[in-house]
């Protein structure tokens, strides 16, 4: 017989976050500095979700996320807000190439997203039929991008098949390990859609989006890492959580929510904790099963939304044995189109990218290669050994490399990252629409308004913002604000013993 549930009791304003990747910690974060009481639940031994680091002979280096969007400020400000701005380190190199047509060709530039806005700016990299093909675009009668359309489709449609397959699609690739005719142009490409929605061709569409990009004049690093590694974001943010006063438990899996006449009932195999307030903040699948009960409508469209797996390999050499293989050299690293068959979607070439890296281990090369995306994860059952073989044997062929590596390290991401098809937006937005029936429960994380770093942290200050104002009525948070003035006239109810998480 099971042993009776403890409940944890909690005075009023406690909110429960469920998952400890950066979209739950960065959540944690903007609470406490509203003045509410937080518990993180993360269901493993380990925070960060996505963001991992871990050793290659001996050196700590990013087995997940390694870089952060710093044109949008989200992720760089939580960084800096835990102390880590003084170790904020732009690519050391943003020199990359595609793999394609059988040669390392410089990545081009001028372009959105692999969408040219003048077909010379991919010489090179698309045959001269390709070329021929995006210059007859503004021929073509203008097509209606309605609400919504596959980036694949409508740039293939618009400029031919070659354009996608060789640079849009190794790019999407690069951010959602996804298919270019099924991502969502408004979701993955949002100032794209914006620009061909007013009509035109598509060349003039790229050149109006490029034009406000310079308008805009952004000045700093497009991307930034961090000395040490993404990996150590999370981490610094639980610390900054844990000395504001917030309690986060590991090897915590949250197994069912209860809405109760106070606020929430939260269970775990242990306790059931009382809360006010709660931020959904885990994989669409977990939230999904979490909101079965209370939200059966945002279940199924949780339930919906699919993922793609894949698995990092990570391989350090010995700097002199790669020394003459030029291929390598002065490049962070390559894209490799599906279209030409090989096994790798990418390489990073870590050692060159990150000067941390390279001050870290200055006698190691270390780069590492990435395999499977969505619909195409038949390698990942593969054996380590067989994954590190294939990345080998891809490199090879790609720089003539023919060096052994000292150490490798497989890091498989089974449900990585989330799909954005055709119509991801309006599901979110029927889930948010439905998860707003339920008073003191927000969404946040990579399923909603993507699946970068700062995204995740943007849509955990908005819930953290929603639930503040919901619980305080900071603006007149209605429903919520009567439920929290009910908590404070109510007596705390408590069953079973206390356990640690209530004191
Ligand atoms: C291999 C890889 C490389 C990437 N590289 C980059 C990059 O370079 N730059 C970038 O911006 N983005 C990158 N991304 C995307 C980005 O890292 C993720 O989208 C982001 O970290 C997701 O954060 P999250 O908090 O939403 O979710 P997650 O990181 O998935 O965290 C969710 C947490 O919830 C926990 N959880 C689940 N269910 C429960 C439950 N019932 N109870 C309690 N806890 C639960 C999980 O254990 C997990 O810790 C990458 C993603 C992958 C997979």
């Amino acid at each position: 017989m099971q042993s009776p549930l403890q409940r944890d009791t909690t005075r009023t304003g406690h909110v429960v976050v469920i998952g400890g990747g950066i979209a739950g910690l960065a959540a944690a974060h903007r609470l406490l500095s509203a003045g509410l009481r937080v518990t993180v639940l993360e269901a493993t031994e380990r925070l960060g979700g996505k963001l991992m680091t871990g050793e290659i002979a001996g050196t700590r280096v990013d087995l997940g996320a390694e870089s952060m969007l710093a044109r949008r400020p989200e992720a760089v400000e939580l960084a800096t807000a835990v102390g880590l701005g003084g170790r904020l380190q732009p690519p050391a190199t943003a020199t990359a190439s595609v793999w394609t047509r059988d040669a390392l060709r410089p990545m081009p530039k001028g372009h959105v997203m692999g969408v040219p806005g003048d077909p010379a700016a991919l010489s090179g990299v698309l045959s001269p039929e390709g070329l021929a093909r995006i210059a007859q675009e503004r021929d073509l009668t203008p097509t209606a991008v309605g609400d919504d359309v596959a980036v694949g489709a409508y740039v293939a449609d618009r400029l031919g098949r070659e354009v996608v397959d060789r640079l849009v699609e190794p790019l999407l690739g690069g951010v959602y390990a996804g298919d270019a005719y099924r991502i969502s142009m408004r979701a993955a490409v949002p100032q794209l859609f914006e620009a061909v929605k007013e009509g035109g061709s598509l060349l003039d569409g790229v050149r109006r989006v490029q034009e406000r990009a310079a308008a805009r004049q952004q000045t700093g690093p497009v991307f930034q890492g961090i000395d040490g590694g993404i990996g150590t974001l999370p981490d610094a943010v639980a610390d900054a959580v844990r000395a504001g006063g917030a309690e986060i438990l590991l090897a915590t899996p949250v197994l069912g929510l209860t809405r109760t006449v106070r606020g929430w009932d939260v269970r775990t195999d242990t306790r059931v904790i009382d809360a006010d307030g709660i931020v959904l903040a885990t994989p669409a699948w977990s939230a999904s099963t979490l909101l079965a009960a209370e939200s059966p409508a945002a279940s199924v469209e949780l339930a919906a939304v699919e993922y793609a797996s894949m698995a990092l390999v990570t391989l350090a050499f010995r700097r002199s044995d790669i020394a003459g293989t030029q291929a390598l050299h002065g490049r962070s690293g390559f894209l490799v189109p599906p279209v030409d068959g090989r096994t790798i979607k990418a390489s990073t070439f870590s050692s060159h990218k990150w000067q941390w890296v390279a001050d870290a281990a200055p006698d190691l090369f270390v780069l590492r290669t990435s395999v499977g995306r969505y619909g195409e994860e038949e390698h990942l059952h593969r054996e380590d050994s067989e994954l590190v073989d294939v990345s080998l044997s891809d490199l090879a062929a790609a720089t003539g490399l023919a060096a052994r590596p000292v150490d490798t390290e497989v890091t498989r991401w089974i449900g990585g990252l989330p799909q954005y098809p055709v119509g991801h937006l309006t599901r979110v937005a029927r889930i948010r629409d439905e998860v707003a029936k339920l008073p003191g429960l927000r969404v946040c994380g990579a399923v909603y308004d993507g699946v970068g770093i700062p995204a995740c942290v943007a849509s955990a200050r908005r819930a953290a913002d929603e639930i503040t104002r919901d619980l305080t009525g900071a603006d007149g948070g209605g429903n919520a604000r009567k439920i929290a003035e009910e908590i404070i006239a109510t007596p705390t109810r408590v069953q079973g013993t206390r356990s640690e998480a209530g004191q």
